[in-house]
């Protein structure tokens, strides 16, 4: 089954350390939104099948859409999709748009998990990120949330921030346990180019804590979440059993997603494609019919690399089995000698055919993927 993915490009202020594509002109809601739905229609046979499993508003900020505007898209998705009956169906939320009114109407809609932008409940580190909640929203919101009837909520955080450690860390996730959270997306600080933390460390506004800080951080974070029950299952994403984003998962395996809207990306198994991230020129090339996307066919090798990429991220790992049927020999060869060092260091582990990063390996991910992946 595939994906829908509905990206949301606009938000009321601009948090910073955030380099997602959104807009603050809050005035061309609508008319981008109607050019979504056009892009929805038009493109209800770009997946291999039409048969969705997963439906995730994301952004930019979803929660600013009323849950009138949302039932506009269900409309047409149900029009043009076929939608399995239990699928997953996400929507991110931030907490100062979460009054109980809002929620009671979005659990009218087919919505059945929120993923809730937390970021932290200590204020000063709200603050310094320029979020427009503070701590006692934040824990209003995800009361309400219950309350008005969602049992499945993950909570976003984020550690690393200026002046923290593992205390504050600790701070935050003693809150996060006293409500039924199925899911916890947890996010080390990272300091993008695009984005207003740069400057500020760059001319000298904030100081990051060491990397030892964030590696303390890090293994307190482990801890913490697997001994109340929580399991890692990506690099930052934390789930009671049976809780994991089916959403997310299926980008991790390689599954087909459509992405509609300024920005969105969309893979039919052989070819990716990315939207222009303008939401004036999105909307004017999609009602005046010119190309608003560009495309990129997937040679094997970036298969395998994205593959590799992927799976090494999440505990499910990556399968030699696999590669040899679905890449051939020459990959799977390949891949095992490379992974060796891996082992020999202790950063990945192999139970049958498949490998898996240990503990230790989470730390250092993405520098192990690339180091296995393959340059023809
Ligand atoms: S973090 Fe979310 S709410 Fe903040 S600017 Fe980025 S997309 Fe908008």
């Amino acid at each position: 089954m595939s994906g829908i993915y509905i990206h949301v490009p606009f938000c009321k202020n601009i948090c910073y350390y955030c380099d997602f594509h959104f807009s603050l002109a809050l005035a061309n809601i609508d008319n981008v939104l109607n050019a979504m739905l056009l892009e929805l229609k038009l493109r209800a046979s770009y997946l291999p099948d039409n048969k969705i499993g997963t439906i995730y508003f994301g952004g930019g900020t979803p929660s600013l859409l009323s849950s009138k505007q949302l039932m506009f898209f269900f409309d047409a998705i149900y029009q043009h999709f076929s939608v399995a009956d239990n699928a997953e169906i996400s929507l991110e939320a931030n907490p100062d748009d979460l009054s109980y009114g809002y929620l009671k109407s979005l659990s009218a809609t087919p919505i059945n998990r929120l993923s809730v932008g937390i970021q932290s409940f200590n204020n000063l580190s709200l603050k310094l990120m320029n979020r427009r909640h503070d701590a006692e929203t934040a824990k209003a919101s995800l009361a309400d949330c219950f309350d008005a009837g969602f049992s499945n909520i993950s909570a976003d955080i984020i550690y690393g921030m200026p002046g923290s450690g593992a205390e504050t860390l600790c701070s935050d996730l003693d809150i996060i346990s006293s409500f039924p959270v199925k899911h916890i997306s947890a996010y080390s600080l990272t300091i993008e180019k695009r984005t207003a933390y740069n400057k500020f460390v760059k001319e000298g506004r904030i100081i990051l804590p060491t990397e030892d800080n964030i590696i303390g951080q890090q293994a307190f974070l482990e801890d913490y979440l697997s001994n109340t029950g929580f399991n890692r299952y990506e690099v930052s994403n934390y789930a009671l059993p049976g809780y994991h984003s089916k959403h997310n998962s299926n980008y991790w395996n390689s599954l087909p997603y459509l992405g509609i809207g300024p920005s969105a990306h969309s893979f039919c198994g052989s070819s990716r494609r990315w939207n222009i991230s303008h939401n004036l020129k999105y909307m004017q090339y999609i009602n005046s019919g010119q190309q608003y996307w560009e495309q990129e066919d997937l040679s094997l090798s970036d298969i395998y690399n994205e593959y590799i990429f992927t799976r090494l991220r999440t505990v499910w790992g990556a399968d030699s089995n696999f590669i040899s049927s679905r890449f051939g020999q020459v990959y799977e060869q390949y891949f095992t000698v490379s992974a060796q060092k891996y082992i020999a260091s202790g950063h990945l582990e192999k139970q049958e055919s498949v490998y898996k990063l240990t503990d230790k390996g989470f730390y250092i991910a993405d520098g192990i993927a690339s180091e296995l992946f393959y340059v023809s």
